[in-house]
């Protein structure tokens, strides 16, 4: 892990929402956490819907939520969500300045502009003035998508190739650069410098290549993102190969994954991301489980599924919990966790931090795992336990024996061999 780039920091949101920090580390500041973003999917107008959206969306952990404000009844509506809602919104506008002047009007905490489709630049300027007076940030986003007017991208394609040459997307690359260049000029010329920058393509490796080559040109705040990625399934592995491979060389200051599905998914996962990734403390418990194999003797995929819904709604302190198969890997990753289970025939052993606690039957699983955790959580509130701490190394039961039917068969051919023993003559 390459520690975080630094670059100006950006600060959004007011004194009800709460002031959020993005990029930071030059100017004296420190680097904040990276957050997580998302966007509403429902129309901004429908105030009552929109509301309760990005109400989830906040709960699930979103930091900052950005809302589409196409038509002006999508602006005129912003007021009420904002006297509603205590998380930083943002104005996404496209085509219409006159959107991005009505939403920081209405008092949204930052606007996005896409130099594609807002380019005239005593508009832009307009804008940038508008927003320096509010002391709002600007997001200026290129992407991929929207970047090329269509009729030029041959001409330009061929202008610009040479740059960026050796890259897959060299004139692409150069394209997206160009503009930022050019358009982030009349910003500097207005001595407006609260600017976070995103570079958004559908293609992982060419997102990549563009976050890499604007980290090193501009000292802006960078939002990360793969755009158009598509439903969750495959989307998410097209967006956590290319903001993981970011962030783990210190490139990225917010994130939002995007998905043809609910956006919900694109807070946890973005969450989950910077989890694993020891960018921000992880809240709740973090659960480890292993794919199973021709040794299971439980049903431990539903166990898992269930497993993860109640420590999901139950556990808000971050411990491990491990739910194991078997014995070839159960002791192992129990010993790393706070609450383990490790499975057998039709029964599973549970520890916790070390210490072995139950041997139940595999219906009484998940109702005493999760009274353990509960135990745990109230025991690390009260301050009488550790997060991490081992009391005990676990000792590897007997897999015939204590874990599964071995026991009981064990048990009734010693029966059966003590009968035939006093059965037996000389
Ligand atoms: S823990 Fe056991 S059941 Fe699970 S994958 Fe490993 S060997 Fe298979």
């Amino acid at each position: 892990m390459q520690p975080p780039r630094p670059t100006r920091p950006i600060f959004v949101g007011d004194q009800r929402t709460g002031v959020l920090q993005i990029g930071g580390g030059l100017d004296g500041t420190r680097s904040a956490p990276v957050s997580v973003q998302t966007m509403t999917a429902g129309y901004t107008h429908d105030v009552d819907k929109c509301v309760a959206e990005i109400h989830k969306l906040h709960s699930a952990g979103a930091d900052v939520v950005r809302v589409a404000v196409p038509e002006k009844k999508d602006t005129e509506a912003l007021k009420e969500i904002l006297a509603q809602t205590s998380v930083p919104i943002v104005a996404d506008v496209h085509f219409h300045f006159k959107r991005a002047l009505e939403a920081v009007e209405a008092g949204v905490h930052k606007i996005r502009l896409n130099p594609g489709n807002i380019n005239d630049r005593e508009q832009v300027i307009e804008v940038i003035r508008a927003c320096k007076d509010a002391k709002l940030p600007i997001r200026v986003g290129v992407n991929e998508g929207s970047i090329i007017e269509r009729r030029d991208k041959q001409k330009r394609a061929k202008e610009l190739g040479a740059f960026f040459s050796d890259h897959k997307h060299g004139y692409m690359l150069a394209i997206m650069i160009a503009k930022l260049e050019e358009y982030l000029d009349i910003f500097y010329e207005q001595d407006f410098h609260d600017i976070a920058i995103s570079a958004k393509s559908m293609d992982a490796t060419m997102v990549i290549d563009a976050y890499t080559e604007i980290s090193k040109r501009f000292d802006h705040p960078l939002h990360l993102g793969v755009t158009h990625a598509g439903p969750k399934e495959t989307g998410c592995i097209r967006s956590v190969v290319a903001l993981g491979t970011l962030l783990a060389n210190g490139i990225g200051d917010t994130i939002r994954i995007s998905y043809a599905n609910d956006p919900v998914y694109e807070v946890d996962d973005g969450l989950e991301l910077l989890y694993t990734l020891g960018l921000r403390e992880r809240k709740g418990a973090e659960l480890i489980a292993c794919p199973t194999c021709g040794r299971i003797q439980v049903d431990l995929f539903s166990l898992v599924q269930e497993v993860r819904a109640k420590l999901e709604s139950d556990i808000q302190v971050p411990m491990k919990v491990a739910v194991m198969g078997c014995v070839v890997n159960g002791p192992g990753e129990a010993e790393g966790a706070d609450v383990a289970v490790f499975a057998g025939d039709r029964r599973g052993i549970i520890y916790v931090q070390g210490e072995k606690v139950a041997n139940v039957n595999e219906d009484e699983i998940l109702d005493r795992l999760l009274k353990e955790c509960l135990a745990f959580q109230d025991a690390i509130r009260a301050g009488t336990a550790k997060l991490g701490e081992k009391k005990v190394d676990i000792v590897p039961p007997d897999p015939l024996g204590e874990l599964g039917s071995g026991w009981e068969k064990m048990a009734a051919e010693r029966i059966r061999g003590a009968e035939l023993t006093v059965g037996k003559s000389d």
